[in-house]
């Protein structure tokens, strides 16, 4: 198995049968292998440095019915709020004063920020903060939305694939919704020159070992800046209410593979991770990922933009608790990049850098 590791490692591609012979393997002689040249890749790209990116969940208003997700259309029970201009403003101005250079903006597909209110929100943004990187998070969009929205300053867009199979694609989406769609909005937002970010949720309801492989395969072709992947969480008040949680080494698995696969792409140790387990996030860097996205938001509305139960939005996984997170990252020999941390295909001379302290 090690020999697999080592030709991801050198060649940044396997097979589709090498992918899930990798995949199968639950010995730990593997997974430490995988985790520990995953570990010392990003490393080699990165130094011991961890960009953060300050979240800000501009509303929880949806038009789709995604059948994992808590803020879905269908659940009444959500308290529905969208953020106005001046209140992302006012997020983004102390995310600056704490030392973020990234703002990411999240929402669902909301009727009412319209694209219009978007480019304009975007671009009062890019001209107050022009040293920073605007990323949004705001679902499927025609061509043109994305290329307004990127002529008037937003740099990045996250926009997971979620699955690349067809029926699992349907399985987990209403039937308006089409892999094929959410595929052509991320090849028109590379095509515009935005930082694309894709991914997935690990063990989401139905996914079995081929769509993983399917995954690995489209996220190796594709080229993504960005690699957002987490496990499913399940809401209360979704029709997978009563499905497990995605399991946390599966999780950290997929994330080492996509870090041998894409050294440089920027990989966060995402807030669901965080959410499984106390230690997730510290598990996810030391496992590959160079990320992590504070949440911004304003506190009153932070249990309202609920994608499952349980979700961590406070303590170090809030922008005000930049202090704990220093402390937990220098724990396992990190600490907090106030760069901007834009993609890069070259490595970053760490050594030219300050650190004090370094993981083995
Ligand atoms: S996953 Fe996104 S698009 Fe789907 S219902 Fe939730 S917010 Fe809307």
């Amino acid at each position: 198995m090690k020999q697999l590791i080592d030709q991801l490692r050198n060649e940044h591609r396997l097979s589709g049968e090498d992918y899930r012979t990798l995949l199968q393997a639950d010995d730990a002689e593997t997974t430490t292998y995988l985790q520990q040249e995953a570990h010392r890749t990003a490393l080699a790209h990165f130094g011991p440095e961890i960009y953060i990116r300050g979240l800000i969940e501009i509303g929880n208003r949806c038009r789709n019915n995604c059948l994992y997700c808590g803020i879905r259309k269908g659940n009444p029970s959500v308290a529905r709020y969208g953020l106005s201009r001046d209140t992302i403003l006012d997020c983004c101005r102390q995310g600056y004063v704490l030392g973020f250079r990234t703002f990411v903006l999240q929402g669902g597909e909301d009727p009412v920020q319209t694209d219009d209110w978007v480019e304009q929100t975007v671009a009062v943004i890019r001209q107050e903060f022009p040293d920073c990187a605007i990323t949004l998070s705001l679902g499927e969009k025609s061509c043109e939305a994305y290329e307004r929205f990127f002529r008037a300053g937003a740099n990045r867009y996250l926009l997971r694939h979620e699955t690349f199979n067809e029926a699992h694609y349907r399985h987990l989406h209403p039937a308006e919704m089409s892999p094929l769609h959410r595929r052509q909005c991320l090849q028109d937002l590379k095509d515009i020159g935005y930082q694309t970010g894709t991914g997935i949720m690990v063990g989401s309801p139905g996914q079995t070992l081929d769509h993983l492989v399917e995954d690995l395969l489209f996220i190796e072709s594709f080229r993504p800046e960005m690699i957002g992947i987490g496990p499913f969480l399940p809401h209360h008040a979704t029709p997978f209410a009563h499905e497990p949680a995605g399991s946390l080494e599966l999780t950290l698995k997929l994330l080492s593979i996509f870090r041998l696969m894409h050294p440089t792409a920027l990989i966060p140790a995402t807030t669901a991770l965080a959410s499984l387990t106390p230690d997730g996030r510290e598990r996810g860097i030391l496992a590959g990922a160079n990320v992590v996205m504070p949440n911004l938001s304003p506190s009153g509305e932070r249990s309202k933009y609920a994608l499952y139960d349980h979700k961590a939005a406070f303590g170090s996984e809030a922008a005000e608790g930049l202090q704990l997170l220093a402390r937990q990252l220098e724990r396992i020999g990190y600490r907090i990049s106030t760069d901007r941390g834009d993609y890069r295909t070259e490595p970053v001379d760490y050594r030219t850098t300050s650190a004090n302290s370094r993981p083995e």
